[in-house]
């Protein structure tokens, strides 16, 4: 069987992989995104984007990622779904890739692969997530009707979720390391109107405590950063934003530059170190992690993956 050869193989369907491919395959290049789950990325499980613009309301996530990838399809991307790109090898002037399905050649690559929920590597986090420890409030909020929970963190993730999660659970404690928040100040200020929430400032978890008949979460144990001393807050669920971390793995042989967490190294105009090989979103050392970035970034690399095409 022959193998299938693209122009520009986009790998992961977020909004850097769907703006990516977009731009891609409008130029005329024959496109592929592949996406190992369903499209959209992390903004799937956020409640409302208020940031994207276009939409003074808000917008839902799902409904954001849903209208990306339609807009992708009809300028002609093709989504494979549920298909994980396994391994990306430089081979006589493209690259070979490897997949769940059949290997594809692509004469340029776009990654595009996002990043993941960071964990705290605490004892009780691995043995109750599932059971009370979630990285997904849109996901697992509606558990907690009536309930308490902490949420841990203090960037824009950690208060819009706390935010979120007070239409359920009737007491969310904030626990975060310092007593500044990084989060946007709109944020701050609506966290501040939210009597529900009482932040628990100057504190790390140290333990995640279960209960043993239930088998779910019943506390959370904590420290002082000040003098070590330690106090436990009785909670259902625990809620962790403490952060992401890149999804390289596929770069990370030293295929293309990374810094030292493993975000890819990339020009204003979305190329790696690697001719033919470009990286937008999450997944790369920008600072700004925002949608509208994710999609600027993945627009500038389809452009450019376009230009490199042509000067083949
Ligand atoms: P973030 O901005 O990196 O914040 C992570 C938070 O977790 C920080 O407050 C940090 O404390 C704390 N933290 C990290 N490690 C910890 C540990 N081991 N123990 C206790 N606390 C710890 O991450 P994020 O909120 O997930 O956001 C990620 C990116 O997405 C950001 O660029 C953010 O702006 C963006 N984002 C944007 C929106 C929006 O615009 N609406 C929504 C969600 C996310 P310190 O503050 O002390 O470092």
């Amino acid at each position: 069987m022959s193998i299938v050869t693209l122009d520009v193989a986009v790998i992961g369907g977020g909004p850097a992989g769907l703006a990516a491919g977009l731009y891609a395959a409008r130029g005329g290049a024959r496109t592929m995104i592949f996406e190992r789950q369903s499209t959209g990325g992390q903004i799937v499980t956020t409640d409302r984007v208020e940031n994207y613009p276009a939409f003074p309301e808000g917008v839902s996530g799902a409904e954001l990622g849903e209208r990306m990838a339609a807009q992708a399809a009809a300028q002609g991307a093709e989504i494979a779904l549920f298909n994980e790109v396994t391994a990306i090898k430089p081979e006589g002037g493209s690259f070979l890739l490897e997949t769940d399905d059949a290997p594809v050649r692509a004469r340029a690559v776009i990654v595009a692969t996002g990043a993941v929920p960071r964990k705290l590597d605490i004892p009780g986090e691995a043995e109750y997530t599932g059971r009370g420890v979630s990285w997904c409030a849109t996901c697992d909020g509606a558990f907690y009707r009536d309930r308490v929970v902490a949420v841990i963190g203090g960037g824009d993730a950690a208060l819009e979720e706390a935010i979120f999660l007070t239409k359920f659970a009737r007491h969310v404690y904030l626990v975060h390391r310092r007593h500044e928040f990084r989060a946007a100040r709109v944020i701050i200020d609506r966290l501040q109107k939210n009597s529900t929430i009482e932040p628990v400032l100057g504190y790390v978890p140290v333990e995640v405590l279960g209960e043993a008949e239930s088998g779910k979460v019943c506390g959370l144990r904590l420290r002082k950063v000040a003098d070590e001393s330690e106090r436990t807050l009785e909670v259902d669920g625990v809620f962790e934003f403490v952060g992401t971390s890149p999804i390289s793995e596929l770069v990370a042989d030293g295929l293309v530059a990374t810094d030292e967490r493993g975000y890819i190294r990339i020009d204003a105009d979305g190329a790696t170190d690697l001719p033919g090989l470009f990286a937008a979103g999450d997944v790369t050392d920008g600072t700004l992690k925002q949608v509208v970035t994710a999609a600027g970034g993945g627009a500038a690399a389809g452009f450019s993956a376009l230009r490199y095409l042509e000067a083949l």
